[in-house]
């Protein structure tokens, strides 16, 4: 999915798909939670976009099919990906070190980076090449290099669609959100702390995605607006938001007391000790 510009000195991550479908699914997720130490959205947003698996710096060490999963085949590294970050950033966020709890920011946002290319249709075509040009390891009819160099995947069809998707996200965010608290009403919210059961739920729900067509619908030139808008960004935030859960949940943060419980349970017991104690005749 669009996952934002970066340039040197400046990113337009607040643009991206991924952030977009982060921040309304950790809203919901964790809204009255205690963090305990949980990382907040802006880390996750600073590691998922940009500075995450899209980025320059990322190339060298992930493939594509790491960002790639077809439901049809159960091929592609995306779901796997997320769920490797999910079991990763447990452990990490638990850690006594302090490098090691940065390392779990920076493992859930990664999760969450698969986890939405994984739910992304565009990302549901194709299988896997052992000899791509440019060491590329995925073949994806609609995204195929031609022999130019100035090939841009933006001027594809995958990244046509991309692009449109992050078109009706950035301009009906509103509707998106009210569409979205509508869909949740309905759903079963629960973490789900198994990583091979949530390995399951996420497959599926990519599953469910491509079984609705909305990506040849795009291909044939038929409007998807209204279909984005209340199936497609529903069903997405919805899968982020039970991994989210999981993920908060399965790490179990241990509860930072109370600033002031000392404090308070001190004074409590001077004022008890100062308060006479009165005695209550008894009428007969
Ligand atoms: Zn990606």
């Amino acid at each position: 999915m669009f996952s934002g510009f970066g340039l040197k000195f400046f990113n337009l991550d607040g643009t991206s798909t991924h952030h977009m479908i982060n921040e309304i699914a950790y809203k919901h997720a964790l809204k009255k939670t205690k963090k305990n130490g949980f990382p907040g959205i802006i880390s996750l947003d600073l590691h998922s976009g940009y500075y995450g698996p899209d980025g320059k710096w990322s190339k060298p060490i992930s493939k594509v099919s790491d960002h790639m999963y077809n439901p049809a085949t159960d091929t592609g590294n995306a779901m796997n990906n997320a769920i490797e970050s999910y079991k990763i950033a447990c452990k990490q966020l638990n850690s006594a070190n302090k490098l090691e709890k940065k390392l779990g920011n920076l493992a859930c946002a990664r999760g969450l980076h698969f986890l939405v290319d994984g739910l992304t249709p565009a990302h549901h075509i194709g299988h896997k090449i052992l000899l791509g040009r440019g060491g590329a390891d995925w073949y994806d009819p609609y995204w195929n290099r031609p022999k130019s160099n100035t090939y841009n995947v933006i001027f594809m069809p995958h990244g046509k669609f991309e692009k449109k998707c992050a078109f009706y996200m950035f301009m009906h965010t509103k509707k998106i959100k009210k569409s979205y608290a509508k869909f949740r009403q309905t759903k079963q919210l629960k973490a789900i702390l198994d990583e091979n059961e949530l390995k399951n739920f996420i497959k599926k729900q990519a599953l469910k995605i491509r079984m609705t067509g909305i990506y040849e619908k795009f291909l044939s030139n038929e409007n998807i607006k209204k279909e984005v808008i209340q199936e497609l960004f529903p069903e997405m935030i919805y899968t982020v938001e039970i991994y989210i859960r999981s993920l908060y949940t399965r790490s179990a943060l241990p509860q930072k007391p109370h600033k002031y419980r000392d404090k308070i349970a001190k004074t409590y017991k001077n004022l008890k000790e100062k308060i006479p104690r009165i005695k209550i005749p008894i009428l007969k």
